[in-house]
């Protein structure tokens, strides 16, 4: 017997899986007849349909469950069981796997995709950040021009400090970066035309 049950936890520690598979897009229908309850859980496309029924009692179990404990096993199938951890989260994991460690996997889960979509924020808000100053760059003959032409003061209030080439009509509001458009500005001139502006 000692033999049997050290085989047998071999091969369980080979077949679990520390992870958690989401069920998309799942349905929990309400069915109703003159003289019952039940509900229906559908998993799966239309191609690969699968249906769960449950009975107003069993589903009112689920529900306590979820509210109570946060997780509730839904189903086994085979070596997987079904858990519901929340109103539109339902997930396979092995069956081998307590409702705490499904809890832990599926945090886990969670904090990584958040942990991602944080990082894809980040590099998308560099990326635009780079394509804008890259557009509103002036290039250096234009810089030249207006240089001499301002006789490198600000056109506004004639000062030498902080000066900056700012595009007269701003480059969001149309504006390019041909001479015309060009001028010098001191630091606070800038910051005034840019509160007007808003
Ligand atoms: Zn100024």
């Amino acid at each position: 017997m000692g033999y049997v049950g050290q085989a047998r936890d071999f091969n369980h520690g080979q077949h679990q899986e520390l992870r958690v598979r989401k069920i998309q897009d799942p349905r929990f229908v309400e069915r109703r007849t003159w003289c019952s309850r039940g509900y229906r859980l559908y998993l799966g496309s239309d191609a690969q349909l699968r249906c769960y029924q449950f009975t107003k009692r069993r589903f009112e179990e689920l529900n306590a469950d979820l509210r109570d404990h946060g997780i509730a096993e839904v189903a086994h199938e085979g070596r997987e069981k079904l858990w519901w951890t929340g109103r539109e989260d339902l997930f396979w994991a092995d069956d081998e796997l307590s409702a705490e460690d499904v809890e832990l996997l599926v945090w886990d889960r969670k904090r990584r995709q958040e942990g991602r979509l944080d990082r894809l924020r980040r590099i998308r808000a560099r990326e635009i950040h780079a394509t804008k100053a890259r557009r509103e760059r002036i290039p250096a003959e234009v810089r030249n021009f207006v240089w001499l032409r301002d006789g490198g003061r600000c056109v506004n209030c004639g000062s030498e400090e902080e000066l900056q080439f700012d595009h007269v009509i701003p480059h969001a509001k149309g504006g390019g970066a041909a001479v015309a458009n060009i001028q010098i500005l001191c630091g606070d001139c800038n910051r005034a035309k840019g509160d007007l502006i808003g």
